[in-house]
C-alpha cells in the first residue's frame, strides 16, 4: 500500500507520518528531511536547493522528482511507502503515478489534513526539530521530556532555519498556489480522504488510522 499524506506546512503531516509508519509498516519518505540531509552533508543537490527552501519556495520539479523517485526504487522490504511533503504539484504528481505503475504499484490513499492558517503559524513557529532522527516537537503542544533535547537520542533540538513568520507566509502561499489543486487530482480518482487535523496528535492519528484500516478493507 502506497501513501500520501497532503497538508499545508505545519499541518502534522510528519508527526503523523512517523507514527503511521510504525503502526502499518510502511517506509516513512520525507522530501524535506531528505533535502535537509543532503545540506547537513553539504552536497552539491544540498547547495542548489538552499536557497529556495531558505525563501519557503519549493524547489523546481527536476531536482526534487528525480531525487524522491530514486528513493523511491528502495522500498526496503516495508509493506509500502508514506510519502510526506512529495508531490507538491501536479507535474510531481503525475511523474508519480507514472513511476509507480511501471513498477506495477499505484498511489491506493492520499490523506488530505486540513489545518487553518490561523493555527499554522503558532505550530510552525513552535516548531523543534531533532537534526539527528528527523523527530519532530512542539514548545507547547508537544514538548520533549528534557527541555531543547531530543527524547531519543538527547541530540540539543533546533530551530529550523524557515520556521519564521516570514517565510511561513512564502510557504503557504506556495502551498495554495502549487500543492492545494492536488487535492481536486486525488479526489477524482476517487482516493482522497479528507481528516480535521486540528485535533491533538492521538485524535489525528485515531482517525488517518480509521480511513487506512477501512481502505485496506
Ligand atoms: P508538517 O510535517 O505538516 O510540516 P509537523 O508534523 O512538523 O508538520 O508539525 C508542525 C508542528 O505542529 C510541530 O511542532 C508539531 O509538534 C506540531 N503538531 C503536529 N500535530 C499537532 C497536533 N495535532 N496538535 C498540536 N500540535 C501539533
Ligand atoms: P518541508 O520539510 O516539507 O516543510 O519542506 C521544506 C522545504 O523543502 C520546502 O519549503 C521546499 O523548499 C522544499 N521541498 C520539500 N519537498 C518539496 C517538494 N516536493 N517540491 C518542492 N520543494 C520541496
Amino acid at each position: 500500500m502506497n501513501l500520501v499524506i497532503l497538508g499545508p506546512p505545519g499541518a502534522g503531516k510528519g508527526t503523523q507520518a512517523a507514527r503511521l509508519s510504525e503502526v502499518f509498516s510502511l517506509r516513512h519518505l520525507s522530501s524535506g528531511d531528505v533535502l535537509r540531509a543532503e545540506r547537513k552533508k553539504g552536497s552539491a543537490l544540498g547547495g542548489r536547493v538552499a536557497k529556495y527552501m531558505d525563501a519557503g519556495e519549493l524547489v523546481p520539479d527536476g531536482i526534487i522528482v528525480e531525487v524522491i523517485l530514486t528513493q523511491l526504487q528502495d522500498s526496503g522490504g516495508s509493506k509500502g511507502v508514506l510519502l510526506d511533503g512529495f508531490p507538491r504539484t501536479r507535474a510531481q504528481a503525475t511523474s508519480l503515478d507514472k513511476v509507480l505503475s511501471g513498477a506495477s504499484r499505484r498511489v491506493d490513499l492520499v490523506l488530505s489534513l486540513t489545518v487553518p492558517d490561523e493555527l499554522i503559524v503558532d505550530r510552525i513557529t513552535g516548531r523543534r526539530i531533532c537534526p539527528t532522527c528527523d523527530a519532530v516537537y512542539h514548545v507547547r503542544a508537544l514538548p520533549p521530556a528534557e527541555r531543547g533535547v531530543c527524547d531519543h537520542d538527547g541530540t540539543p533540538l533546533i530551530h529550523r532555519t524557515d520556521d519564521t513568520e516570514a517565510v511561513v507566509k512564502q510557504r503557504l502561499t506556495a502551498y495554495y498556489e502549487q500543492t492545494s489543486p492536488l487535492e481536486a487530482y486525488y479526489r477524482e480518482k476517487g482516493i482522497l480522504v479528507e481528516v480535521d487535523g486540528t485535533k491533538d496528535v492521538d485524535g489525528v492519528l485515531e482517525a488517518l488510522s480509521a480511513a487506512i484500516r477501512s481502505r485496506l478493507g
